[in-house]
């Protein structure tokens, strides 16, 4: 599932595309992209917005219209976008919605899993929404140290659901979290509310550089995500525990073991991230 590097690497090609552009047709071709809606409505209402930019926070992907309004994408399990420049999109039975922009190309959303959303907002509607959901930016300046810390305090959850869930942190999912406790050393199972302050500025620099790591090689293609131009990311080939059981360790040469923590498959190097 798309995490933030991901989200951010779609943000960054799409970007230059959509500013300035106007929305000049919609579809939208399945009713749970943006349900409880209509449709038909949310297209005609997106029809002659005109894009001023296109922003991510956590693992949401924002496109902000001149008129003040927004329109709020998230790509859950298997949600992608994709630019197409050369006259009609090809036959594809997964689409979800095709937008025409007023430069003759196509912008197109498609979904296997059928997760993802889209949810049009009213201006002022966007601030609160996202600050109801999602904790700080990994990248912000609101992410010190002393403010992780607050987050994690007395909470007895494992450190990776407490870092999975969007309101400790925004963007992190399955991949990352794994990514950054090898980082930092730290077992995934620990109490969130047990770890030492040194272990909270490691693990908070550690989120960077695995999120850093993910963005330079413009994310992960392991089954359903690619680029807005059709290619792949490269991070997937540079992990270095998430789904690399049984393969030594980049730092010690022990075998990467893997467990199960918040229900989710979880790789970590029993060496370097002792059990708490
Ligand atoms: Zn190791």
């Amino acid at each position: 599932m798309p995490e933030l590097p991901e989200v951010e690497t779609v943000r960054a090609a799409l970007a230059p595309v959509l500013t300035g552009r106007t929305l000049e047709a919609v579809d939208i071709l399945d009713t749970r992209l943006v349900r409880p809606f209509e449709p038909r409505a949310v297209a005609d209402e997106l029809e002659g917005e005109r894009v001023a930019a296109v922003e991510r926070r956590g693992k949401y992907l924002i496109f902000r219209f001149e008129s003040g309004r927004s329109l709020l994408i998230h790509l859950r399990m298997t949600g992608s976008l994709r630019h197409v420049t050369n006259g009609s999109p090809a036959e594809d039975p997964h689409r979800r919605a095709v937008v025409r922009l007023d430069d003759g190309s196509d912008v197109t959303y498609r979904d296997v899993r059928r997760f993802g959303t889209w949810l049009l907002l009213e201006p002022g509607e966007l601030e609160p929404y996202l600050e109801r959901r999602l904790g700080a930016e990994p990248f912000s300046t609101a992410f010190t140290p002393k403010r992780f810390a607050a987050r994690l305090a007395n909470r007895r959850a494992p450190i990776k659901a407490a870092l999975l869930d969007q309101r400790t942190l925004a963007g992190m999912g399955n991949i990352y979290v794994d990514e950054a406790l090898w980082r930092a050393r730290i077992h995934p199972l620990t109490p969130a509310g047990e770890l030492a302050p040194d272990q909270i500025r490691r693990l908070r620099a550690a989120v960077r550089r695995a999120l850093e790591a993910g963005i330079a090689r413009q994310g992960a293609s392991l089954r359903d995500y690619a680029k807005p131009d059709g290619a792949r990311g490269r991070m997937q080939d540079e992990f270095k525990v998430y789904g690399r059981g049984g393969e030594p360790c980049d730092r010690c040469g022990t075998p990467i073991e893997k467990t199960r923590v918040a229900g989710r498959g979880t790789w970590y190097c029993p060496h370097c991230q002792p059990s708490p």
